[in-house]
């Protein structure tokens, strides 16, 4: 079993079931990393679950040690602690075990931070869309912290779906951003707009329709095309293809290392 080698400094609840995790690493320092790159938590399955999940039937076995993938949200300048943007699967084994942590409590932080899903080889003259659903924002908080300041040269954009305003993670944080930087654009889109307690007057559906209207070309005042601009997806998978689909209708094309192209994807799940 693994030494727990890292805790919890400071926990953020922003809605029911989502949270944000400050994790430091005991007596190691962190490696440096990219933004847009993930780390791996861990948990026994011996550590308790939250109140809100749901009954594990059967319990699993105590010798179990659960690992998932979480991208890292703060910024690659910040030596001291990670920060996770997650949100609770209440049927789930590990997310049920992060969410009954409080600051203080001691998980794993495995020591290799990974991953391609990053600004790297989006050349610097071309715009970027970042958009996600849930908490599937988590790395382009990572990526908007590192470089957003220093990156003024060409357009950034956040396109964030989710069902309720209150789910909208980072929102304070984004419209700062937006007030601060006048080549950053940040897009919240609600599904459920009916739900809300106060009207809300923004955008409404589904991130696939709200791109197809031409949201982002409005706001840009121009149309992105695959010349000028890289697409991130992060998140639910349905997203992720829809887009996907809509996007090559437009001329984007995958990026992988051996066809460069795109449009970058991040899959949840
Ligand atoms: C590269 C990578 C980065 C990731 N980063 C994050 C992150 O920053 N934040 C985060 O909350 N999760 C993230 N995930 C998902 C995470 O790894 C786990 O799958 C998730 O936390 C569920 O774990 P679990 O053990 O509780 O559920 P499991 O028992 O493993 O059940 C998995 C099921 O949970 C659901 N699920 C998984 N992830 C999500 C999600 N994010 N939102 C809604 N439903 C979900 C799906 O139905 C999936 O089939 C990431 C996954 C990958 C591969």
């Amino acid at each position: 079993m693994p030494t727990l080698n890292a805790l919890v400094t400071h926990r953020i609840d922003t809605a029911p079931g989502l949270m944000t995790l400050r994790v430091a690493p005991v007596g190691w320092a962190l490696p440096a990393f990219r933004p847009g790159q993930f780390a791996v938590l861990g948990l026994p399955a011996s550590a308790p679950r939250s109140v809100e999940a749901e009954p594990e039937d059967p319990p699993m076995p105590s010798e179990t040690f659960l690992r998932r993938a979480y991208s890292i949200a703060s910024s690659s300048r910040e030596r001291e602690y990670l920060e996770f943007y997650l949100v609770e699967v209440q049927s789930g084994a590990l997310t049920p075990r992060l969410f009954a942590l409080k600051p203080g409590d001691k998980l794993w932080l495995g020591p290799k931070f990974t991953g391609l899903f990053t600004l790297d080889e989006v050349p610097p003259d071309r715009h970027v869309a970042f958009i996600g659903t849930g908490t599937g924002l988590a790395p382009y908080m990572s990526m908007l912290r590192t470089h957003l300041e220093r990156d003024g040269s060409r357009r950034l954009a956040v396109l964030h779906g989710a069902r309720h305003s209150w789910d909208l993670g980072y929102r304070d944080e984004l419209v700062q951003m937006q007030r601060l930087a006048p080549h950053f654009t940040y897009l919240p889109v609600l599904s459920r707009p009916e739900a809300e307690l106060v009207p809300w007057t923004g955008a409404t559906g589904r991130l696939p329709a709200y791109w197809a209207d031409g949201a982002l070309a409005r706001a840009w005042g121009f149309r992105p095309s695959p010349a000028d601009t890289h697409i991130f997806l992060c998140g639910n998978p349905g997203m992720l293809e829809a887009m996907q689909q809509q996007l090559e209708a437009e001329g984007f094309r995958e990026h992988t290392r051996q066809a460069p192209g795109e449009i970058h994807l991040e899959k949840y799940w």
